[in-house]
C-alpha cells in the first residue's frame, strides 16, 4: 500500500506539484523522451514539433528501431540518441554520421541520456525495462512526465519516495492519472472520499468468459477507442492495464487500496473523476487522444495548444457506465490483491503479467491464460514467504528478475491447463 508520507497539494513534500511555479513556463525548455519511436513518444513528438521554438531536443531513444530513431534525431536537432540494442550501435552511428549527433547503445546508454541535463523527461519507454531510465531522471530532480506505469508499478512506494527526497516533480501522463491530477486541485487530502479511474472494457468488455478465453491476437489488439502499443493494448483488453493504474494511482497519490474504484465507460470521455466529501465529484474529460494529458504535463503549469479534436458531447450524445466485472476479468481482482498485499507484490503482479503477454503474443498461451499466470505465480511468491518490503531499485529490479524466472518456469503447466 502508498505511504501516507507523500502528501500532495500543498501538504507536505510531494513529487506531484500543486500549479505553483509560473515563471518556468514561459522559457525555453529542454526535453528528453524516452521510448521516442513508440505510440506516447509519437504524441510527445508531434507535440513538441508544433512549438519548435519553445523547446529544445536533448535525447531521444528507442529499443531497436534505428530508423526511425535516427530519422526524429536528424529532424529536431537532438544532442544525444540512444538505442536500447547494443548490436545497434554501429546502425546508429553510420545513420548520424556527419549530423554531429552523438549516440549510444545498451541499457547504460538508455539511463546516460535520462541522466543527461534536460528540464522535461517524458518516460515512455515500455515495461519496467523503463524503471532505471526513469530513475536517472528522477535522481537529478528533473521534471518527468510519467507514462510508464509499469516502472512505478515495479518500484512501488520506493520510486515515489526517491522523487520526493531529489526534488523531482512527476507529472501523471496516463490520461486517467493525468485527469485525477486535475481534479485534485479542487479540494486537500482530508476532504478526499475517493478516486475515480475509468475503463473502456477493452474489446471483450460484452464477452463471455469462455469467448475471452479463446481470443486470438487479433482480436486482443483490436480496441475500440484508443490507438495504443502493442504491450498496452493487450493489457487494455485483459483489463490487466486498469489493474496496473489503481497500483499506479495508488503510489503516485499515496492512496489507499480501498479509496480507487474503477468504472467501466464504453466511450472513454471521462478519465478520471475525484469525490470529495460534501459529495462533489469533480472530473475531467476529453476526446480519446493522448495528446491532450501529454499537453497537459508539457505545459504544466501552464496549458499550451492542444491539437485533440474538440470536444462535442451534443453528437456523441449518450454517456454510459458499468460497474467492472471481477469474475470475468480477474486481473483488476489480482491487482487489488497485490496492493492488499503490499511488501512487493505489485511488482510480482507486473513481472508476471510482463511474462504473460509475451507468451500470449507468440502463442505459447490462451488468451485466458494470462491472468491465470499472474495469479499462479502471485500465490506461489508469497506461499515460498518471498514478500519483503522493497528499500531499493536493485530490490525491485531483483524480485522482477526472479518473477520473471518463476513464471518462466510455471508457464508450460499454465498453458498446458484448460480452463
Ligand atoms: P510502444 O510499444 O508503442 O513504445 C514503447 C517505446 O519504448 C518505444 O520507443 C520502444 O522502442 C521503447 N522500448 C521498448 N522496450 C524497450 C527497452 N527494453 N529499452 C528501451 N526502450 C524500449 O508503447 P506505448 O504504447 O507508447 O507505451 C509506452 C508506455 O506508456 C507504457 O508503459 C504504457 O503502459 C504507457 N501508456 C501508453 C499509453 C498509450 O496510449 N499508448 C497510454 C497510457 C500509458
Ligand atoms: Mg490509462
Amino acid at each position: 500500500m502508498a505511504s501516507a508520507a507523500v502528501l500532495w497539494f500543498g501538504k507536505a513534500m510531494s513529487a506531484v506539484p500543486l500549479r505553483n511555479n509560473k515563471a518556468a513556463a514561459s522559457a525555453v525548455r529542454t526535453v528528453t523522451v524516452l521510448g521516442a519511436t513508440g505510440s506516447i513518444g509519437d504524441s510527445t513528438m508531434d507535440l513538441l514539433r508544433a512549438a519548435p521554438d519553445r523547446y529544445r531536443i536533448e535525447a531521444l531513444t528507442a529499443n531497436s528501431n534505428v530508423g526511425d530513431l535516427a530519422k526524429l534525431a536528424k529532424e529536431f536537432d537532438a544532442r544525444f540518441a540512444a538505442i536500447a540494442d547494443p548490436s545497434l550501435l554501429e546502425d546508429l552511428q553510420d545513420a548520424l554520421a556527419g549530423t554531429g549527433i552523438e549516440c549510444g547503445a545498451g541499457e547504460s546508454a538508455i539511463i546516460e541520456a535520462a541522466a543527461r541535463p534536460a528540464d522535461w523527461v517524458m518516460a515512455a519507454v515500455s515495461g519496467a525495462a523503463g524503471l532505471k531510465p526513469a530513475l536517472a531522471a528522477v535522481d537529478r530532480g528533473a521534471t518527468v512526465a510519467l507514462a510508464n506505469k509499469e516502472c512505478l508499478v515495479c518500484a512501488g512506494d520506493f520510486f515515489m519516495q526517491r522523487a520526493a527526497t531529489a526534488g523531482a516533480c512527476i507529472l501523471p501522463a496516463d490520461s486517467e492519472h493525468n485527469a485525477l491530477f486535475q481534479a485534485l486541485g479542487s479540494g486537500n487530502r482530508e476532504e478526499l472520499v475517493r478516486v475515480i479511474i475509468t475503463a473502456s472494457g477493452g474489446p471483450f468488455r460484452t464477452w463471455t468468459s469462455k469467448d475471452i478465453e479463446q481470443a486470438t491476437l487479433a482480436q486482443a489488439l483490436k480496441h475500440p477507442n484508443w490507438s495504443m502499443g502493442q504491450k498496452i493494448t493487450i493489457d487494455s483488453a485483459s483489463m490487466m492495464n486498469k489493474g496496473l493504474e489503481v497500483i499506479e494511482a495508488s503510489y503516485l497519490f499515496a492512496l489507499t487500496p480501498d479509496e480507487i474504484d474503477v468504472l467501466v465507460h464504453p466511450q472513454s470521455i471521462i478519465h478520471g473523476m475525484v469525490e470529495f466529501s460534501d459529495r462533489s465529484v469533480v472530473a475531467q474529460l476529453g476526446a480519446p487522444d493522448m495528446r491532450t494529458p501529454i499537453a497537459h504535463c508539457l505545459g504544466w503549469p501552464d496549458r499550451i495548444v492542444g491539437p485533440a479534436a474538440k470536444l462535442d458531447l451534443a453528437k456523441i450524445g449518450q454517456l454510459s457506465f458499468e460497474a467492472p466485472d471481477f469474475a470475468r476479468f480477474p486481473a483488476l481482482r489480482l491487482a487489488y490483491d497485490a496492493l492488499r498485499t503490499g511488501r512487493g507484490a505489485t511488482t510480482v503482479y507486473n513481472a508476471a503479467n510482463e511474462v504473460a503477454v509475451a507468451a500470449f503474443i507468440e502463442g505459447k498461451i490462451k488468451f485466458g491464460a494470462i491472468a491465470r499466470l499472474v495469479e499462479a505465480t502471485l500465490d506461489g511468491w508469497v506461499r515460498s514467504g518471498n514478500l519483503a518490503p522493497l528499500t531499493s531499485a536493485d530490490d525491485a529490479i531483483a524480485v522482477d528478475h526472479n518473477v520473471r524466472n518463476r513464471a518462466a518456469t510455471l508457464l508450460p503447466q499454465i498453458a498446458a491447463k484448460a480452463s
